[in-house]
Protein backbone atom coordinates (compact mmCIF):
# COMPACT_ATOMS: atom_id res chain seq x y z
CA UNK A 1 0.00 0.00 0.00
CA UNK A 2 0.98 3.61 -0.61
CA UNK A 3 0.84 6.06 2.01
CA UNK A 4 -0.25 9.48 1.55
CA UNK A 5 3.12 11.36 2.28
CA UNK A 6 4.60 8.87 -0.59
CA UNK A 7 1.60 9.65 -2.96
CA UNK A 8 1.82 13.17 -2.82
CA UNK A 9 5.88 13.12 -3.20
CA UNK A 10 4.94 12.66 -6.89
CA UNK A 11 3.48 15.72 -7.62
CA UNK A 12 5.84 18.32 -4.67
CA UNK A 13 9.32 19.58 -5.89
CA UNK A 14 12.46 19.62 -3.07
CA UNK A 15 11.05 23.11 -2.79
CA UNK A 16 7.27 22.02 -1.65
CA UNK A 17 8.83 19.27 0.35
CA UNK A 18 11.25 20.98 2.23
CA UNK A 19 8.64 23.73 3.16
CA UNK A 20 6.47 21.13 4.15
CA UNK A 21 9.80 20.34 6.74
CA UNK A 22 10.07 23.74 7.64
CA UNK A 23 6.73 24.22 8.73
CA UNK A 24 6.78 21.34 11.18
CA UNK A 25 10.10 22.14 12.45
CA UNK A 26 8.99 25.67 13.03
CA UNK A 27 6.38 24.79 15.17
CA UNK A 28 8.42 22.96 17.52
CA UNK A 29 11.81 24.83 18.15
CA UNK A 30 11.65 28.53 19.29
CA UNK A 31 11.97 31.28 16.98
CA UNK A 32 15.72 32.14 16.70
CA UNK A 33 16.87 28.31 16.38
CA UNK A 34 14.38 28.16 13.52
CA UNK A 35 15.97 31.33 12.14
CA UNK A 36 19.39 30.38 12.89
CA UNK A 37 19.57 27.00 11.76
CA UNK A 38 16.93 25.77 9.42
CA UNK A 39 16.26 29.09 7.43
CA UNK A 40 19.45 28.74 5.92
CA UNK A 41 19.06 25.08 4.95
CA UNK A 42 17.79 25.21 1.00
CA UNK A 43 16.24 22.13 -0.59
CA UNK A 44 18.24 21.20 -3.66
CA UNK A 45 16.75 17.64 -5.12
CA UNK A 46 14.50 14.70 -4.70
CA UNK A 47 14.47 11.82 -6.14
CA UNK A 48 11.85 8.98 -4.38
CA UNK A 49 11.87 9.09 -0.66
CA UNK A 50 15.41 11.05 -0.46
CA UNK A 51 16.05 14.81 -0.36
CA UNK A 52 18.72 16.91 -0.90
CA UNK A 53 19.41 20.43 0.69
CA UNK A 54 22.09 22.64 0.93
CA UNK A 55 23.87 23.58 4.16
CA UNK A 56 26.50 26.25 4.69
CA UNK A 57 29.22 24.30 6.51
CA UNK A 58 30.08 21.34 8.29
CA UNK A 59 29.57 23.06 11.71
CA UNK A 60 25.93 23.52 10.53
CA UNK A 61 25.34 19.40 9.79
CA UNK A 62 27.23 18.68 13.37
CA UNK A 63 24.72 21.16 15.35
CA UNK A 64 21.87 19.93 13.84
CA UNK A 65 22.57 16.43 14.46
CA UNK A 66 23.41 16.89 18.06
CA UNK A 67 20.50 19.11 18.58
CA UNK A 68 17.85 18.28 16.45
CA UNK A 69 18.47 14.47 15.63
CA UNK A 70 14.90 13.21 16.87
CA UNK A 71 12.87 16.13 15.31
CA UNK A 72 14.49 15.81 11.96
CA UNK A 73 13.70 12.04 11.89
CA UNK A 74 10.15 12.90 12.67
CA UNK A 75 9.52 15.98 10.72
CA UNK A 76 11.08 13.81 7.54
CA UNK A 77 9.59 10.58 7.93
CA UNK A 78 5.99 12.67 8.65
CA UNK A 79 6.56 14.52 5.23
CA UNK A 80 8.60 11.63 2.78
CA UNK A 81 7.06 8.83 4.21
CA UNK A 82 8.88 6.08 7.03
CA UNK A 83 11.49 5.88 4.24
CA UNK A 84 12.46 9.26 4.06
CA UNK A 85 16.05 10.51 3.88
CA UNK A 86 17.55 13.34 3.75
CA UNK A 87 20.73 13.95 2.64
CA UNK A 88 23.05 17.19 3.76
CA UNK A 89 25.05 18.25 0.91
CA UNK A 90 27.41 21.04 2.06
CA UNK A 91 28.88 23.70 -0.52
CA UNK A 92 32.72 23.21 -0.24
CA UNK A 93 35.74 22.71 -2.72
CA UNK A 94 36.13 19.08 -1.68
CA UNK A 95 34.52 16.28 -3.54
CA UNK A 96 34.22 13.32 -0.92
CA UNK A 97 31.17 11.56 0.20
CA UNK A 98 31.18 11.25 4.34
CA UNK A 99 28.85 9.07 5.88
CA UNK A 100 27.80 10.29 9.20
CA UNK A 101 26.97 8.26 12.20
CA UNK A 102 23.27 8.01 11.55
CA UNK A 103 20.82 7.28 8.84
CA UNK A 104 21.38 10.82 6.86
CA UNK A 105 24.69 10.38 4.69
CA UNK A 106 26.42 13.69 4.22
CA UNK A 107 27.68 14.49 0.59
CA UNK A 108 30.58 16.85 -0.08
CA UNK A 109 30.66 18.59 -3.61
CA UNK A 110 32.42 21.32 -5.71
CA UNK A 111 30.07 24.22 -5.99
CA UNK A 112 31.29 25.30 -8.92
CA UNK A 113 29.81 22.92 -11.35
CA UNK A 114 26.24 21.10 -10.12
CA UNK A 115 25.11 23.23 -7.50
CA UNK A 116 23.24 26.76 -8.06
CA UNK A 117 24.57 29.59 -6.03
CA UNK A 118 23.00 29.80 -2.04
CA UNK A 119 21.10 32.69 -1.31
CA UNK A 120 24.34 34.30 0.43
CA UNK A 121 22.78 35.01 3.46
CA UNK A 122 20.28 33.63 6.52
CA UNK A 123 20.14 36.69 8.86
CA UNK A 124 20.91 40.17 8.23
CA UNK A 125 24.35 41.92 8.90
CA UNK A 126 22.25 45.23 10.23
CA UNK A 127 24.92 47.14 8.55
CA UNK A 128 24.17 50.54 7.33
CA UNK A 129 25.64 50.48 3.49
CA UNK A 130 25.58 54.40 3.75
CA UNK A 131 28.55 54.05 5.99
CA UNK A 132 31.65 53.64 3.87
CA UNK A 133 35.29 54.40 4.00
CA UNK A 134 35.07 56.61 0.74
CA UNK A 135 32.65 58.85 2.74
CA UNK A 136 34.09 59.43 6.18
CA UNK A 137 36.24 62.59 5.88
CA UNK A 138 40.24 62.46 6.84
CA UNK A 139 41.45 64.47 9.72
CA UNK A 140 43.56 64.70 12.55
CA UNK A 141 41.46 63.45 15.29
CA UNK A 142 40.77 60.35 13.72
CA UNK A 143 43.59 59.29 11.41
CA UNK A 144 44.50 57.03 13.53
CA UNK A 145 41.07 55.20 13.93
CA UNK A 146 40.40 55.18 10.14
CA UNK A 147 43.75 54.13 9.51
CA UNK A 148 43.63 50.66 12.03
CA UNK A 149 39.76 50.75 10.68
CA UNK A 150 40.76 50.28 7.18
CA UNK A 151 43.51 48.22 7.68
CA UNK A 152 40.51 45.81 9.69
CA UNK A 153 38.34 45.74 6.79
CA UNK A 154 41.40 44.45 4.49
CA UNK A 155 42.09 41.88 6.64
CA UNK A 156 39.78 41.02 9.11
CA UNK A 157 41.43 38.69 12.15
CA UNK A 158 44.90 38.66 9.98
CA UNK A 159 46.36 42.17 11.84
CA UNK A 160 47.27 42.54 14.94
CA UNK A 161 44.28 44.87 15.44
CA UNK A 162 42.08 42.30 17.26
CA UNK A 163 39.84 43.32 18.76
CA UNK A 164 39.81 46.66 17.49
CA UNK A 165 38.31 49.14 19.88
CA UNK A 166 37.57 52.90 18.91
CA UNK A 167 36.47 55.19 21.70
CA UNK A 168 35.25 58.82 21.63
CA UNK A 169 32.78 60.86 22.35
CA UNK A 170 29.46 61.33 20.56
CA UNK A 171 28.64 61.82 17.39
CA UNK A 172 32.39 61.90 16.86
CA UNK A 173 32.25 58.46 14.16
CA UNK A 174 32.43 55.88 15.90
CA UNK A 175 29.51 53.85 14.49
CA UNK A 176 30.30 55.68 10.94
CA UNK A 177 33.77 53.94 11.17
CA UNK A 178 32.88 50.53 12.63
CA UNK A 179 29.90 50.22 10.00
CA UNK A 180 32.82 50.89 7.14
CA UNK A 181 34.60 48.27 8.59
CA UNK A 182 31.95 45.91 8.18
CA UNK A 183 31.36 46.67 4.47
CA UNK A 184 34.60 46.99 3.39
CA UNK A 185 34.79 43.15 4.71
CA UNK A 186 31.53 42.61 2.47
CA UNK A 187 32.84 44.03 -0.43
CA UNK A 188 35.98 41.70 -0.52
CA UNK A 189 34.42 38.60 0.48
CA UNK A 190 31.16 38.73 0.30
CA UNK A 191 30.35 34.88 1.83
CA UNK A 192 31.89 36.26 5.30
CA UNK A 193 29.70 36.38 8.20
CA UNK A 194 29.76 39.51 9.43
CA UNK A 195 27.38 41.20 12.31
CA UNK A 196 26.84 44.84 13.60
CA UNK A 197 24.98 45.27 16.56
CA UNK A 198 24.90 47.30 19.70
CA UNK A 199 25.74 46.34 23.27
CA UNK A 200 21.82 47.22 24.10
CA UNK A 201 20.60 45.12 21.84
CA UNK A 202 22.79 42.55 22.66
CA UNK A 203 22.06 42.37 25.80
CA UNK A 204 18.24 42.33 24.73
CA UNK A 205 18.53 39.25 22.80
CA UNK A 206 20.55 37.45 25.51
CA UNK A 207 17.71 38.14 28.06
CA UNK A 208 15.33 37.03 25.73
CA UNK A 209 17.27 34.01 24.69
CA UNK A 210 17.26 32.98 28.65
CA UNK A 211 13.53 33.52 28.75
CA UNK A 212 13.19 31.02 26.22
CA UNK A 213 15.98 28.31 26.79
CA UNK A 214 17.95 29.33 23.89
CA UNK A 215 21.33 30.77 25.13
CA UNK A 216 23.12 28.24 23.33
CA UNK A 217 22.14 29.03 20.00
CA UNK A 218 21.89 32.29 20.49
CA UNK A 219 25.86 32.08 21.46
CA UNK A 220 27.13 29.79 18.64
CA UNK A 221 25.16 32.34 16.45
CA UNK A 222 27.76 35.00 17.48
CA UNK A 223 30.60 32.44 17.51
CA UNK A 224 30.00 31.44 14.01
CA UNK A 225 30.64 35.36 12.81
CA UNK A 226 33.73 35.75 11.12
CA UNK A 227 33.23 39.75 12.29
CA UNK A 228 31.48 40.55 15.06
CA UNK A 229 30.75 44.29 15.38
CA UNK A 230 29.80 45.53 18.47
CA UNK A 231 28.61 49.57 19.03
CA UNK A 232 28.61 51.24 22.26
CA UNK A 233 30.26 48.53 24.87
CA UNK A 234 29.94 51.13 27.93
CA UNK A 235 26.43 49.66 28.26
CA UNK A 236 27.57 46.43 29.23
CA UNK A 237 28.65 48.23 32.29
CA UNK A 238 27.01 46.42 35.52
CA UNK A 239 25.24 43.60 33.17
CA UNK A 240 27.92 40.75 34.52
CA UNK A 241 25.40 37.79 32.79
CA UNK A 242 25.87 39.63 29.50
CA UNK A 243 29.40 40.02 30.06
CA UNK A 244 29.85 36.75 30.60
CA UNK A 245 28.92 35.25 27.74
CA UNK A 246 30.22 37.63 25.49
CA UNK A 247 33.31 36.81 27.17
CA UNK A 248 32.97 33.32 25.96
CA UNK A 249 32.01 34.37 22.68
CA UNK A 250 34.91 36.56 22.24
CA UNK A 251 37.51 33.90 23.14
CA UNK A 252 36.31 31.82 20.93
CA UNK A 253 36.32 34.03 18.08
CA UNK A 254 39.70 35.60 18.85
CA UNK A 255 41.12 32.08 19.14
CA UNK A 256 39.95 30.60 16.10
CA UNK A 257 41.17 34.12 14.03
CA UNK A 258 37.71 35.68 13.51
CA UNK A 259 37.55 39.78 14.04
CA UNK A 260 36.36 41.91 16.53
CA UNK A 261 35.28 45.28 16.68
CA UNK A 262 34.06 47.28 19.76
CA UNK A 263 33.34 51.01 20.04
CA UNK A 264 32.81 52.41 23.22
CA UNK A 265 32.39 56.23 25.00
CA UNK A 266 36.09 55.61 27.02
CA UNK A 267 38.79 53.52 27.03
CA UNK A 268 38.46 49.92 27.98
CA UNK A 269 40.36 51.04 31.39
CA UNK A 270 37.74 53.33 31.79
CA UNK A 271 34.95 51.27 31.51
CA UNK A 272 34.06 50.24 35.68
CA UNK A 273 31.64 47.95 35.88
CA UNK A 274 33.73 45.75 33.61
CA UNK A 275 34.92 42.97 34.75
CA UNK A 276 38.75 42.75 34.81
CA UNK A 277 38.62 39.80 32.60
CA UNK A 278 37.07 41.94 30.03
CA UNK A 279 38.78 44.84 30.23
CA UNK A 280 42.18 42.77 29.75
CA UNK A 281 40.65 41.15 26.81
CA UNK A 282 39.93 44.41 25.46
CA UNK A 283 43.33 45.83 25.75
CA UNK A 284 44.79 42.93 23.67
CA UNK A 285 44.56 44.65 20.45
CA UNK A 286 44.46 48.13 19.87
CA UNK A 287 42.44 51.02 21.38
CA UNK A 288 42.69 54.23 19.68
CA UNK A 289 40.21 56.82 19.64
CA UNK A 290 38.70 59.33 17.70
CA UNK A 291 38.68 63.43 19.08
CA UNK A 292 36.74 65.76 18.15
CA UNK A 293 37.40 67.41 14.35
CA UNK A 294 39.18 70.25 14.09
CA UNK A 295 37.70 73.63 11.98
CA UNK A 296 39.52 72.60 8.47
CA UNK A 297 38.02 68.76 9.41
CA UNK A 298 34.67 70.17 10.22
CA UNK A 299 34.05 72.34 6.97
CA UNK A 300 35.47 69.14 4.64
CA UNK A 301 33.26 67.26 6.49
CA UNK A 302 30.27 70.27 5.93
CA UNK A 303 31.13 70.73 1.85
CA UNK A 304 31.01 66.75 1.50
CA UNK A 305 27.60 66.16 3.17
CA UNK A 306 25.79 69.68 1.76
CA UNK A 307 27.60 68.36 -1.86
CA UNK A 308 26.24 64.52 -1.37
CA UNK A 309 22.74 66.68 -0.80
CA UNK A 310 23.30 68.41 -3.89
CA UNK A 311 23.53 72.05 -3.17
CA UNK A 312 26.34 73.97 -2.42
CA UNK A 313 27.32 76.39 0.63
CA UNK A 314 29.63 79.52 -0.12
CA UNK A 315 33.03 79.23 1.51
CA UNK A 316 31.68 81.86 3.89
CA UNK A 317 28.66 79.64 5.39
CA UNK A 318 30.20 76.42 5.68
CA UNK A 319 33.13 78.38 7.81
CA UNK A 320 30.68 80.14 9.96
CA UNK A 321 28.79 76.93 10.80
CA UNK A 322 32.03 75.08 11.42
CA UNK A 323 33.30 77.44 13.56
CA UNK A 324 29.80 77.81 15.70
CA UNK A 325 29.60 74.60 15.56
CA UNK A 326 32.23 72.63 17.34
CA UNK A 327 31.17 69.64 19.92
CA UNK A 328 30.70 66.82 17.07
CA UNK A 329 29.68 65.97 13.66
CA UNK A 330 26.14 64.70 14.37
CA UNK A 331 25.38 68.10 14.97
CA UNK A 332 27.13 69.57 12.20
CA UNK A 333 24.92 67.56 10.44
CA UNK A 334 21.78 68.33 11.95
CA UNK A 335 22.43 71.86 11.25
CA UNK A 336 23.13 71.27 8.06
CA UNK A 337 19.33 69.70 7.45
CA UNK A 338 17.81 71.81 9.52
CA UNK A 339 19.34 74.70 7.32
CA UNK A 340 17.76 72.67 4.31
CA UNK A 341 14.70 72.18 5.99
CA UNK A 342 13.89 75.79 6.69
CA UNK A 343 15.28 77.09 3.18
CA UNK A 344 12.70 74.74 1.73
CA UNK A 345 10.27 75.31 3.74
CA UNK A 346 9.99 78.97 3.40
CA UNK A 347 11.31 78.65 -0.10
CA UNK A 348 14.22 81.17 0.55
CA UNK A 349 17.45 81.12 -1.00
CA UNK A 350 20.39 80.19 1.80
CA UNK A 351 21.02 83.65 2.64
CA UNK A 352 23.44 84.16 5.55
CA UNK A 353 20.89 85.57 7.69
CA UNK A 354 18.85 82.29 7.92
CA UNK A 355 22.04 80.53 8.19
CA UNK A 356 23.16 82.62 11.55
CA UNK A 357 19.09 81.80 12.41
CA UNK A 358 20.00 78.00 12.20
CA UNK A 359 22.42 78.35 13.96
CA UNK A 360 21.20 79.91 17.04
CA UNK A 361 18.16 77.40 16.77
CA UNK A 362 20.68 74.21 16.67
CA UNK A 363 23.00 75.77 19.70
CA UNK A 364 20.23 77.08 21.56
CA UNK A 365 18.52 73.14 21.99
CA UNK A 366 22.17 72.28 23.22
CA UNK A 367 21.17 72.62 26.77
CA UNK A 368 19.74 69.27 27.12
CA UNK A 369 23.40 68.00 25.97
CA UNK A 370 24.84 68.21 28.81
CA UNK A 371 26.63 65.40 29.81
CA UNK A 372 28.48 63.95 32.67
CA UNK A 373 31.97 63.62 30.75
CA UNK A 374 31.33 67.66 30.19
CA UNK A 375 30.69 68.31 33.86
CA UNK A 376 33.33 65.78 34.65
CA UNK A 377 35.68 67.79 32.45
CA UNK A 378 34.54 71.11 33.62
CA UNK A 379 34.89 70.50 37.47
CA UNK A 380 38.55 69.07 37.11
CA UNK A 381 39.47 72.20 34.86
CA UNK A 382 37.95 74.48 37.72
CA UNK A 383 39.57 72.47 40.63
CA UNK A 384 43.04 71.73 38.54
CA UNK A 385 42.99 67.95 38.91
CA UNK A 386 43.10 65.03 37.32
CA UNK A 387 39.74 63.39 35.80
CA UNK A 388 40.55 59.90 36.73
CA UNK A 389 41.30 61.16 40.44
CA UNK A 390 37.59 61.82 40.37
CA UNK A 391 37.24 57.57 39.44
CA UNK A 392 39.77 56.92 42.11
CA UNK A 393 39.54 56.06 45.72
CA UNK A 394 40.99 59.30 46.49
CA UNK A 395 40.05 60.87 49.68
CA UNK A 396 41.87 63.98 49.98
CA UNK A 397 39.90 66.71 50.85
CA UNK A 398 39.98 68.55 47.66
CA UNK A 399 39.27 65.58 45.44
CA UNK A 400 36.21 64.48 47.64
CA UNK A 401 34.74 67.63 47.19
CA UNK A 402 35.54 67.85 43.42
CA UNK A 403 33.89 64.42 42.99
CA UNK A 404 30.55 65.40 45.37
CA UNK A 405 30.45 68.63 43.57
CA UNK A 406 30.44 66.79 39.85
CA UNK A 407 27.74 64.51 40.98
CA UNK A 408 25.44 67.10 42.47
CA UNK A 409 25.91 68.88 39.13
CA UNK A 410 25.26 65.53 37.06
CA UNK A 411 22.13 64.89 39.04
CA UNK A 412 20.87 68.43 38.35
CA UNK A 413 21.55 69.29 35.06
CA UNK A 414 21.66 65.68 33.28
CA UNK A 415 18.62 63.12 32.81
CA UNK A 416 21.10 60.30 34.03
CA UNK A 417 20.30 57.87 36.77
CA UNK A 418 21.94 57.90 40.46
CA UNK A 419 22.95 54.05 38.98
CA UNK A 420 24.51 55.56 35.72
CA UNK A 421 26.07 58.70 37.35
CA UNK A 422 28.11 56.50 40.40
CA UNK A 423 29.17 54.30 37.31
CA UNK A 424 30.85 57.11 36.03
CA UNK A 425 32.68 58.39 39.22
CA UNK A 426 34.41 54.83 39.81
CA UNK A 427 31.51 52.48 39.85
CA UNK A 428 30.48 53.43 42.92
CA UNK A 429 26.77 52.88 44.52
CA UNK A 430 23.66 54.87 44.39
CA UNK A 431 23.80 56.17 47.64
CA UNK A 432 26.82 57.75 47.17
CA UNK A 433 25.48 59.54 44.58
CA UNK A 434 22.56 61.11 46.96
CA UNK A 435 25.16 61.31 50.03
CA UNK A 436 26.95 63.67 47.45
CA UNK A 437 23.82 65.70 45.98
CA UNK A 438 22.42 66.17 49.92
CA UNK A 439 25.99 67.43 50.93
CA UNK A 440 26.55 69.59 48.64
CA UNK A 441 23.00 70.91 48.92
CA UNK A 442 23.24 71.75 52.52
CA UNK A 443 26.42 73.00 52.11
CA UNK A 444 25.20 75.44 49.66
CA UNK A 445 22.87 76.67 51.71
CA UNK A 446 25.49 78.82 54.44
CA UNK A 447 28.47 78.66 52.64
CA UNK A 448 29.22 81.44 50.19
CA UNK A 449 32.29 79.71 48.61
CA UNK A 450 30.44 76.74 47.40
CA UNK A 451 27.71 78.82 46.08
CA UNK A 452 30.60 80.62 44.24
CA UNK A 453 31.76 78.08 42.92
CA UNK A 454 28.74 76.10 41.79
CA UNK A 455 28.22 79.30 40.15
CA UNK A 456 31.33 79.45 38.40
CA UNK A 457 31.18 75.79 37.08
CA UNK A 458 27.53 76.29 35.77
CA UNK A 459 28.76 79.25 33.81
CA UNK A 460 31.49 77.67 32.00
CA UNK A 461 29.41 74.52 31.36
CA UNK A 462 26.85 76.57 29.95
CA UNK A 463 28.87 78.70 27.66
CA UNK A 464 30.26 75.22 26.40
CA UNK A 465 27.11 73.81 25.20
CA UNK A 466 25.72 77.57 23.72
P1 LIG B 1 29.32 58.22 17.15
O1 LIG B 1 28.98 56.80 16.90
O2 LIG B 1 30.77 58.42 17.49
O3 LIG B 1 28.42 58.86 18.15
P2 LIG B 1 28.47 58.57 14.41
O4 LIG B 1 29.33 57.57 13.75
O5 LIG B 1 27.04 58.20 14.61
O6 LIG B 1 29.11 59.04 15.80
O7 LIG B 1 28.59 59.94 13.60
C1 LIG B 1 27.60 60.94 13.64
C2 LIG B 1 27.35 61.45 12.23
O8 LIG B 1 28.50 62.12 11.78
C3 LIG B 1 27.11 60.33 11.23
O9 LIG B 1 26.09 60.72 10.37
C4 LIG B 1 28.41 60.19 10.49
O10 LIG B 1 28.21 59.78 9.16
C5 LIG B 1 28.98 61.57 10.56
N1 LIG B 1 30.45 61.56 10.62
C6 LIG B 1 31.21 61.34 11.71
N2 LIG B 1 32.52 61.39 11.41
C7 LIG B 1 32.57 61.67 10.10
C8 LIG B 1 33.65 61.86 9.18
N3 LIG B 1 34.93 61.81 9.57
N4 LIG B 1 33.34 62.11 7.88
C9 LIG B 1 32.06 62.19 7.49
N5 LIG B 1 31.00 62.02 8.29
C10 LIG B 1 31.24 61.76 9.58
MG1 LIG C 1 27.51 55.66 17.81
Amino acid sequence: MINTANSLLFEKDAKDIWKDCLSIIKENVPNITYNTWFLPIKPSEVSGTTLKVFVPNNFFIEWIEQHFNTLIKNTVSQVLGENGKLIYVILEETENVVETENNFPVEKKKTNITIPLLPKKDFDSCLITKYTFDNFIKGEGNQLARAAAYAVGDNPGQTSFNPLFIYGGVGLGKTHLIHAIGNKVLERAPEKRVIYLSSDAFTVEFVEAIQSNTVNNFSNFYKSMDALIIDDIQFLVGKEKTQDLFFHIFNTLHQSGKQIILSSDRPPKELKGLSDRLVSRFLWGLQTDIQPPDLETRIAILKNKSESYGIKLSRETLEYIAYNITSNIRELEGCLVKLLANASLTSRDLDFDLVKKTVREVSTNKQVNISIELITKIVCEYFEIEENKLREKNRRKEIVLARQIAMFLSKQLTKSSLKTIGLHFGGRDHSTVIHAHTTIEEAAKTDFKIQETLSSIKNTIELSVT
